[in-house]
């Protein structure tokens, strides 16, 4: 595996090759890597011939009051964990790096990135669309690859890359999740032994709620209003939103038919946790996806 710290580096190694007529993949990250990264570079693996993954932790897509600072960072260990993976080049840019320049450009889509995590985290999916743009034109990857746990993050790249005809196919990868459902995530390091249990409250919710479209419930309200009980009742978490939206719009949806996605993010401890599932109704029939 070849590391690039610049982005002239990545784009030779990216051209290199091309010309040996390698299809490239891009695996987007912010590191301290678990098993969901790793099915995205399998994912990558088996979709294109030469892999790359960024590890960026992306100062503008955090908040002033939230954890650029502590996100945990092992660079040493994720290196191991990718070359193990069969990565091909791992990029790997400083800030300065990416941001030499205090950015006048940024990519922003209108609505969209408001509703859900962007309504608490307001300038959070400018911050991810505007580097993911930016990942995409140094590496200029036929397919690039997100995981479906950032729900909201996957649907928003995949309008942008419509909207803006980025020539890059984006493929999803279903959530990788803990014995127990919790979702993978370098964030539940934060957890504590006492808040874990607790934590899986969301992945509980969003089974309970399937469960009730899969009785033939199709009110958005009440399905949302049920997971809201479910995880306001739990102790030590506190939520943020629970809602049941359409795919297109990512507005909340009363009568429920076609893609939706149910969507959850709570507060246990310092730990922010998200977590969604996405079915398609079809008459009387709850599909996965
Ligand atoms: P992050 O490093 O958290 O920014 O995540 C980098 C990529 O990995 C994003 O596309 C995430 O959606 C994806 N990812 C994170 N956790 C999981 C998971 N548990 N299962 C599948 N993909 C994931």
């Amino acid at each position: 595996m070849r590391i690039a710290q610049s982005i002239a580096q990545v784009r030779q190694l990216v051209r290199e090759a091309r010309s040996a007529g390698k299809s490239i993949g891009l695996v987007p990250t912010m590191g301290y890597l678990h098993d969901g990264h790793l099915a995205l570079l399998k994912a990558a693996k088996t979709g294109t011939d030469f892999v790359v993954v960024s590890i960026f932790v992306n100062p503008t897509q955090f908040g002033p009051n939230e954890d650029f600072e502590n996100y945990p960072r092992d660079v040493a260990r994720d290196e191991t964990l990718l070359q193990d993976g069969g990565c091909d080049v791992l990029f790997l840019p400083s800030v300065e790096e990416m941001y030499p320049k205090p950015l006048a450009t940024t990519v922003e889509l209108a609505g969209l990135g408001q509703t859900l995590c962007g309504a608490s985290r307001p300038t959070h999916f400018r911050g991810v669309t505007t580097v993911v743009s930016k990942l995409l034109h140094i590496t200029m990857p036929d397919k690039a690859y997100f995981g479906q746990k950032d729900g909201q993050q996957a649907l928003l790249i995949q309008r942008m890359v419509f909207d803006l005809n980025i020539p890059s196919e984006i493929v999803t990868v279903p959530t990788v999740r803990e014995a127990d459902g919790l979702a993978k995530s370098s964030r539940n390091v934060y957890l504590t032994d006492e808040e874990r249990p607790h934590a899986t409250v969301l992945y509980k919710a969003l089974q309970e709620a399937k469960q009730t479209l899969m009785e033939g419930v199709r009110s958005g309200t009440s399905i949302a209003e049920e997971m809201r009980q479910r995880i306001a009742n739990e102790p030590m978490v506190v939520l943020d939103y629970a809602e049941v939206v359409s795919r297109d719009t990512l507005e909340p949806l009363e009568k429920l038919e076609g893609p939706i996605m149910l969507a959850v993010a709570a507060f246990v401890g310092k730990a922010r946790l998200i977590d969604n599932v996405q079915l398609t109704l079809v008459g009387d029939d709850v599909i996965e996806g």
